[in-house]
């Protein structure tokens, strides 16, 4: 069987498909997202792909002032800060993405447990050109 690798290049490669694939451990079923080679639950090596629907809720976040090069060129920093969070999808995985659709000014009114849709992003051009993942309130 011809797999791809359980890594981070795989992982982006779907996301430029606009699919959010991450890894199922065939020995205890325990889902990843990135996918990972390894079974974080019980150190398996056997996975097999699965596709995330998308959808879940936000669990934790963070507002953030500090941005890193790529995202302070696009505006976000002191004055314009960018919201973090954890995401519980649907199929009960947990995986950090930006979210949006929030006002990163206000946290206060950012709420935990609020619904949110999978989003992909598109950065760069032309052979820089790639998608990334955030949430959607
Ligand atoms: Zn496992």
């Amino acid at each position: 069987m011809n797999q791809k690798p359980f890594n981070d290049t795989s992982y982006e490669q779907s996301l430029n498909e606009e699919k959010i694939m991450g890894s199922k451990c065939k020995k205890c079923g325990a889902l990843a997202l990135p996918p990972r080679p390894i079974c974080v639950s019980c150190f398996g090596s056997e996975m097999e792909w699965v596709q995330f629907k998308g959808t879940g809720k936000l669990a934790a976040f963070t507002s953030i002032v500090v941005a890193p090069p790529y995202m302070a060129k696009e505006g976000f920093g002191r004055n314009n800060p960018y919201v973090v969070g954890v995401v519980e999808l649907a199929e009960g995985v947990k995986t950090v993405a930006r979210i949006v659709g929030f006002d990163a000014k206000k946290p206060e009114l950012i709420k935990v447990g609020t619904p949110l849709k999978a989003e992909f992003i598109e950065k760069g051009e032309g052979p820089e050109r790639r998608y990334s993942l955030v949430f959607k309130a």
